[in-house]
């Protein structure tokens, strides 16, 4: 029925493609096309015996808009998934309006180099106006709206789990369950394991950048700003158990508190052990997370490239890594007249993933929602023009869907909720 082109073949492509593949009915024909074309070559050798799904590969660097537009003419897919990097988003979603085809991402734009003069000065401008320093935001994409109304397509932003899931939850909540939501609390656990000192669990430059990064939250109509992981809770989890949690800046915030100007909060907590946060602290410390170039013996070399060249590839953590992930939302708000409180959540089991498609949990909680989202495009349920992410379109046929592809919800009505 579909033809898909998917951009990028790490560890959550790896899970989005495999989804594709038993997805075969819908899926029909996919190309995978990212940078190193044989690790498309190898995955695409391991799938093949699996699937009725055709499945081509091809080189591309998604910086080069000229030869990526070429690559979707000469393709002609029914859209186009970027599970390569933030980095990536705008020169794709260009792409894609020259090719005229719809756009799916699981992560809103933000620069590789945030050095770059131009980029900065219109950050800077937008940490003053908003009141929060994230790099990532989502005015750079929602810039591309009127041309993609304007075209007839649609931008898909955020299918992840967080940001993805987490916005459907909450417009689920929205639609069965609360008259009026006041607060959002966004939990994400990592109850995993993988018996290394130190690893990140995906792309180490995006996930260290975002940890180390001042922590925000939105309060009535505007940004809060905190000093990184200095606001903690201890939270306990559904099949996971008591752990520490730290507000941290995120995505979805941002497009909630635009869609749901009723929220009077909304928060994002996620968790970290010890051990990791001795290890970031060093590492930020002796300046191994900077992006700003250091000449290192006649190399220029970027320190946080340079960290992740060192750290394990998180495609190779899935089968060390046991335990579970529990991530979901708590609401509060009222219902007839009443308080209600009311708790989404999933829960997912690393080495099941692993059994699965071979990858670990979080790329398994990322992948199926990146899956799910290209399908409710593909098909039309979730297509209208113009640049959207999760909470803005019906949740029910992608709610069912995540109970069908391997991301079942439970809800948990009056929950303890996060002070
Ligand atoms: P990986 O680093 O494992 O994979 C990235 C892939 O993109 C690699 O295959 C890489 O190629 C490819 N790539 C990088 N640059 C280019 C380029 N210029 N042109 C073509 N391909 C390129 O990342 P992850 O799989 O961990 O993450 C993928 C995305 O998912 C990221 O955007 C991340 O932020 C997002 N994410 C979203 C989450 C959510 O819940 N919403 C959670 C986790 C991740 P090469 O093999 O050559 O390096």
């Amino acid at each position: 029925m579909a033809r898909l082109l998917i951009i990028g073949c790490g560890g959550v492509a790896r899970v989005a493609i495999a989804k594709c593949c038993q997805n075969k009915d819908i899926f029909q024909e996919i190309m995978i096309a990212s940078r190193t074309k044989e690790k498309c070559d190898a995955l695409a050798e391991e799938l093949r015996p699996t699937t009725s799904t055709v499945i081509t590969t091809a080189q591309i660097d998604a910086m080069n808009v000229e030869a990526l537009t070429a690559l979707i003419r000469n393709y002609r897919p029914d859209a186009v998934l970027n599970v390569a990097l933030p980095y990536q988003d705008l020169a794709i979603m260009d792409a894609c309006l020259a090719a005229g085809v719809h756009y799916i991402d699981t992560a809103n734009y933000e620069p590789e180099d945030t050095d770059d003069p131009a980029w900065r000065k219109i950050y800077e401008e937008r940490c003053r106006r908003e009141g929060f320093s994230a790099y990532f935001d989502y005015s750079w994409q929602w810039a591309y709206q009127e041309k993609y109304r304007a075209a007839g397509l649609t931008a898909l932003c955020g299918t992840g789990f967080d940001p993805g899931v987490t916005s459907v939850f909450a417009a689920y909540a929205k639609k069965h369950y609360f008259d009026r939501i006041d607060t959002i609390d966004i939990l994400d656990c990592n109850g995993g394991d993988h018996g290394y000192p130190f690893a990140t669990n995906f792309n180490p430059e995006i996930n260290l950048r975002e940890v180390s990064a001042p922590g925000s939250y939105w309060e009535n109509g505007h940004w809060v700003e905190i000093p990184a992981m200095s606001v903690k809770r201890t939270y306990d989890f559904p099949e996971v158990g008591e752990k520490d949690m730290y507000l941290l800046h995120h995505e979805e915030i941002e497009a909630l508190g635009a869609h749901m100007p009723e929220v009077k909060r909304i928060r994002f907590f996620m968790t970290f052990g010890q051990s990791y946060l001795t290890h970031m602290k060093c590492l930020e410390d002796v300046g191994m997370l900077s992006t700003t170039p250091v000449n290192f013996e006649g190399h220029e070399i970027v320190p946080i490239q340079f960290l992740k060249a060192l750290l394990p590839d998180p495609a190779t953590l899935g089968r060390r890594t046991v335990g579970k992930t529990n991530i979901g939302c708590i609401f509060t708000g009222e219902k007839d007249g009443k308080p209600k409180k009311l708790y989404i959540y999933n829960v997912c089991d690393h080495q099941a993933c692993y059994r699965e498609v071979g990858s670990q949990a979080i790329s398994y909680t990322t992948g199926v929602p990146a899956m799910i989202g290209a399908m409710m495009v593909v098909t039309g349920k979730w297509q209208k023009p113009g640049v959207y992410t999760t909470d803005e379109f019906d949740p029910d046929p992608y709610m069912e869907a995540l109970n069908r592809w391997g991301l079942p919800w439970t809800v948990e009505e009056d929950p303890q909720v996060v002070e």
